[in-house]
């Protein structure tokens, strides 16, 4: 019988994985220009930490996360501090790292990337899977707005280094401690009276959480709230001057925005500057990257009382874009070695070595079979030059070499096979 991956969980095979790496090594050029530095943290953690960061009323912690009973826990623990999840997304972990390494002590300020795969239990879809992966970055000990505007600078340059221009950034603010309470109150008794249609889970959880009514995807609830009040008109002095900054850095940079209020973010745990890119090419999951600000977030998970903003992309939602314009696209083998006869072979084994060594990427034929069916395989593996080398070439002492694309062919001397070679790769 033959064992099938989990349902939501997939493999990332070659001919896909070039666009991953590309993307991979666009964000680590983008993130150290802005000198972000890469954190590797666990797959797996303690579920309180999710809990407590994330919110017991998201649907991330309500019902998304892989939590299991870790097998050799001691009878004094109690039964939370046993359970373990696999990370559903990576500030908590990032945010835990800091607080318990006590970074902060040496420099507060630190600006901190990621990537790897999450696990959200969600319904598998275009776009949305069980096993995920992000792109993320967090910057902490900064509460300045200019920060805020830097996250999204880096994002817009990322995107564009991606050649990714269509998605499009919408921002809000969610306030503080300070004005947010009073907004709750109010959206509060705007969501009282419209509690019969709400689904059943806003119904839930409206008293504990209201504004998770505003980013509920369920239809009864995005018109039981579209004239729902808006945050940005609560907002206190403070909060309104540090949203405007980021607004003006946002324009004087040329970063193109919409205000979206209704944008409140699934996590609990933002404050103030809230965004998101959408792309209209995803179809319903349209988010690309979102993130926004979390200013108590390190002092709840036991540190101290210590700003911080950043942001996570889907990769998946970055290659599928990426596949739609064909860009990025995985190349073949720049130089593909064709041989006929033995000895021919003998030539090419050492030869073929030596080009790899020069950074190359070289296949050569495995067996013994015609010419034709070697540049048909040479073809398909889409090898930019092809070398073909027979034993009558080898007495006459040069090879073939073909270029794929313009078809166009010229004998090289065996000698000069390696410079050659490796000049046509740099130019
Ligand atoms: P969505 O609204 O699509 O559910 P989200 O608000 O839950 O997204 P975040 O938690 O902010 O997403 O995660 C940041 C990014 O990670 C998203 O913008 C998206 O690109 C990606 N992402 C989130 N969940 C998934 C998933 N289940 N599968 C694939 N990508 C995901
Ligand atoms: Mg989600």
């Amino acid at each position: 019988m033959k064992v099938t991956a989990i349902k939501g969980f997939s493999d990332i095979f070659p001919g896909e994985v070039e666009t991953w790496q590309w993307v991979e090594e666009q964000a680590r050029r983008v993130f150290a220009a802005y000198n972000f530095a890469e954190i590797r943290i666990p797959v797996l953690e303690k579920t309180e930490l999710f809990s407590r960061s994330i919110g017991e009323t998201t649907d991330i912690v309500e019902k998304e996360m892989y939590t299991f009973e870790d097998r050799d826990r001691r009878s004094t623990e109690t039964t939370e501090a046993t359970k373990l999840t696999l990370r559903p997304e990576g500030t908590a972990g990032v945010v835990r790292a800091y607080v318990e390494s006590e970074m902060y002590k040496v420099e507060p300020v630190r600006k901190l990337y990621y990537m790897g795969p999450m696990f959200r239990r969600e319904r598998p879809q275009k776009g949305r899977m069980r096993q995920f992966h992000q792109i993320g970055a967090e910057a902490l000990g900064r509460g300045d707005p200019f920060i805020d505007a830097e996250i999204l600078l880096l994002l817009s340059d990322f995107l564009g280094a991606l050649g990714l221009t269509e998605p499009s950034l919408q921002i809000n603010s969610l306030g503080c401690a300070e004005c947010r309470p009073q907004y709750r109150e109010t959206l509060l008794t705007f969501l009282r009276q419209r509690r019969e249609s709400l689904c059943d889970n806003c119904q839930r959880r409206i008293e504990r959480n209201p504004l998770r009514a505003l980013d509920c995807k369920e239809p009864g609830c995005i018109h039981a709230t579209k004239e729902a009040p808006a945050i940005i008109d609560s907002l206190c002095a403070v909060c309104r001057e540090h949203f405007a900054t980021v607004q003006r850095l946002l324009s004087e940079t040329q970063v193109r925005f919409a205000l979206n209020p209704r944008m409140v973010r699934g996590l609990d745990y933002y404050c103030r500057t809230t965004f998101e890119w959408t792309s209209d090419q995803l179809g319903s999951q349209s988010a690309v990257a979102a993130g926004g600000r979390y200013d108590g977030l390190v002092e709840a998970l036991g540190g101290p009382p210590i700003p911080g903003v950043g942001f996570a992309m889907g990769v998946e939602r970055l290659t599928m874009l990426l596949r739609m314009k064909d860009s990025g696209a995985p190349r073949g083998p720049s130089v593909y070695v064709v041989w006929i006869g033995e000895k021919a072979r003998e030539w090419a084994f050492p030869a073929v070595h030596r080009l790899r060594r020069e950074g190359l990427t070289v296949e050569m034929e495995g067996e013994t079979r015609s010419m034709k069916s070697q540049m048909r395989r040479a073809d398909k593996l889409g090898a930019q030059a092809v070398l073909i080398v027979g034993d009558d070439e080898l007495q006459k002492g040069h090879a073939l070499l073909r270029d794929m694309a313009s078809k166009q062919q010229e004998a090289i001397a065996l000698a000069e096979i390696v410079a050659k070679l490796t000049a046509r790769k740099a130019s």
